[in-house]
């Protein structure tokens, strides 16, 4: 970095939950020292403020294959991680009861493999699934008949095959991978200080934060704030007024309740999400206990009802007592304003249907290591990031929404409302698309690629009317050969792993 009067000196994270602990981790890499390295190379300090008072949202625990990126970004070790954090392996979301009571689908990390000919091979599939005679698309899903069978190797290297056609990401105990986080930023320089933020200064005129002041009178300056704070959103909300999105009549639930139980056997590779009457339950499986909750809307179902819902909806024994969890679904107006940028529960809230929250905070972090500032924080960068991040709540928004609206689900209020509900017109794109033509739009890198939004299109049992207009005609009975081939890799290979738990024994040592 140049090192000019308008660098900045020092960043302050409000905040430190899972949101603040996974910026100041990456920014340590970039701005902090080196364990053993010389002091702050770069004269540019990290502070993280945090709370003991007010405490952590502490849910969080399903994760989708950025973390990985994330992880090895920071060089983590990945047994290392694993075994402080009480992880597993995520291969994708199991779906039950959405759709219609009885359904039952799978969203895989990975689809079909590589195109065939100009086109993906889920067109050519759906081509042959016309036709018929062709087993559920799960079935070339790696990941899928992975999970299904509750197997787990880690993909191996080499040319494109079944052994390498998945992905996949962790499911962790949301407490531990913020103090191992930690951990990783103070070893790097980051200061940690503890105490309530009771104040806040702003510089006159452009009303840039120049300081926070904690209830024992310390003050504490920075040139960059990263507001880390949860849904209080002390600096984005409370000083910068970014206004809020609020997409409540798209996403209605609005309420949670959380409890751990013990585990049970066998350890499932995935998260399983079970529609309810007014919401649905998350059940995700760690190595030391099976973490539950209950998202529902507080205007169709009481905190009675919910609360005996989940409660005999559990595997095993309940641990611990029930949490309850208010939110408001939707986004900041401006997630960076001036000189602060909002991370985590502080930007927006999307419920947790498609573990999607973490994945937004390395979005978050990662575009603001891209589009650094200096001092000023000149307003191309910070319309570019918000650009950037709205397209991202957005598109999660969109998938997030279809799961409620296409359903044929009438057993409640509940399910009539999302049925009949008017939604964005970039779903209602999204789903002409897919109807007509069984294709899929996606921009900017978004969160879901196409293997997604086809595993939910068709596991909610929608079908498209017609085919891809560039689908080059392979002959059929070769591309059914294509298919049957491929069919077998699968099963071969998934025949040849390992049972999960006996994968992440051998991972990380006895459990
Ligand atoms: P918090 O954890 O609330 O942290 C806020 C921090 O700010 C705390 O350290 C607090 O002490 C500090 N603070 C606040 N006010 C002050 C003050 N005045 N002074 C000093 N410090 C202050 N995400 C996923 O990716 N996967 C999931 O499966 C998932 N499940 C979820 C389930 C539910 C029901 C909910 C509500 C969320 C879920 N999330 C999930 C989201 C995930 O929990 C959050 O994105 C993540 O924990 C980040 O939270 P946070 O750090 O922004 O906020």
């Amino acid at each position: 970095m140049k090192n000019n009067e308008q660098a900045i000196r020092r960043i302050v994270i409000v905040g430190g939950g899972t949101a603040g602990w996974m910026s100041a981790a990456p920014l340590s890499q970039v701005f902090g020292t080196q364990p053993g390295g010389p002091a702050n190379p770069v004269g540019c300090e990290i502070v993280l403020v945090e709370s003991p008072e007010i405490g952590t949202v502490g849910v969080g625990e399903a994760t989708l294959p950025s973390i990985r990126y994330y992880n090895d970004m920071l060089e983590l070790d990945n047994a290392d991680f694993m075994r402080k954090t009480q992880a597993s392996f995520k291969l994708g979301i199991e779906f039950k009861d959405w759709g219609h009571v009885g359904n039952r689908f799978f969203h895989g990390f990975g689809g079909f493999g590589p195109p065939i000919v100009n086109r993906s091979s889920v067109a050519h599939w759906l081509r042959l699934n016309r036709a018929g005679g062709m087993p559920s698309y799960e079935e070339w899903s790696v990941a899928t008949v992975m999970a299904r069978r509750n197997r787990f190797a880690l993909p191996e290297a080499g040319a494109p095959s079944a052994a390498n056609a998945y992905s996949y990401a962790f499911h962790f105990d949301a407490g531990l991978y913020a103090a191992y986080l930690r951990d990783y930023a103070m070893a790097r320089g980051v200061k940690r200080e503890e105490g309530t933020i009771v104040d806040v200064s702003v510089r006159p005129g452009d009303g840039f934060v120049t300081a926070v002041t904690l209830a024992d009178g310390r003050r504490i300056e920075g040139d960059l704030f990263i507001d880390c704070s949860g849904f209080r959103a002390l600096l984005i909300e409370g000083v910068c007024k970014a206004g809020y999105h609020d997409w409540t009549h798209w996403l209605p639930c609005d309420s949670a309740q959380a409890v751990p139980c013990d585990k049970t056997l066998p350890l499932t590779p995935h998260t399983t999400s079970t529609a309810h009457s007014a919401g649905w339950q998350w059940r995700i499986p760690l190595q030391h206990r099976t973490g539950n909750g209950h998202v529902y809307c507080s205007g169709h179902i009481s905190d009675d009802e919910a609360s005996r819902v989940l409660m005999q909806n559990l595997d095993s024994a309940p641990q611990g007592d029930l949490r309850q969890l208010r939110f408001k679904t939707g986004l900041r107006k401006r997630i960076w304003e001036k000189n602060v940028v909002a991370v985590g529960l502080s930007s927006g809230f999307l419920e947790p249907l498609e573990s999607t929250s973490l994945s937004l905070i390395i979005h978050g972090i990662s575009a603001l290591v891209e589009l650094f500032p200096d001092k000023r924080c000149e307003p191309h960068l910070v319309d570019e990031y918000n650009r950037k991040m709205t397209r991202q709540y957005e598109s999660i928004r969109d998938f997030i929404i279809l799961h409620y609206k296409e359903t044929r689900r009438d057993d409640s209020e509940f399910w009539r409302y999302c049925a009949a509900m008017p939604i964005p017109d970039t779903l209602a794109h999204q789903i002409e698309s897919f109807r007509r033509n069984g294709r899929v739009v996606i921009l900017d890198r978004d969160s879901f690629g196409e293997d997604s939004w086809l595993s939910l299109f068709l596991g909610l049992g929608m079908q498209p009317q017609g085919l891809d207009p560039l689908l080059k005609q392979v002959d059929e009975p070769t591309l059914r050969e294509h298919f049957k081939r491929l069919h077998m890799a699968i099963s071969r290979t998934v025949d040849g792993m390992p049972d999960h738990a006996a994968y992440l024994d051998r991972l990380v040592g006895v459990r």
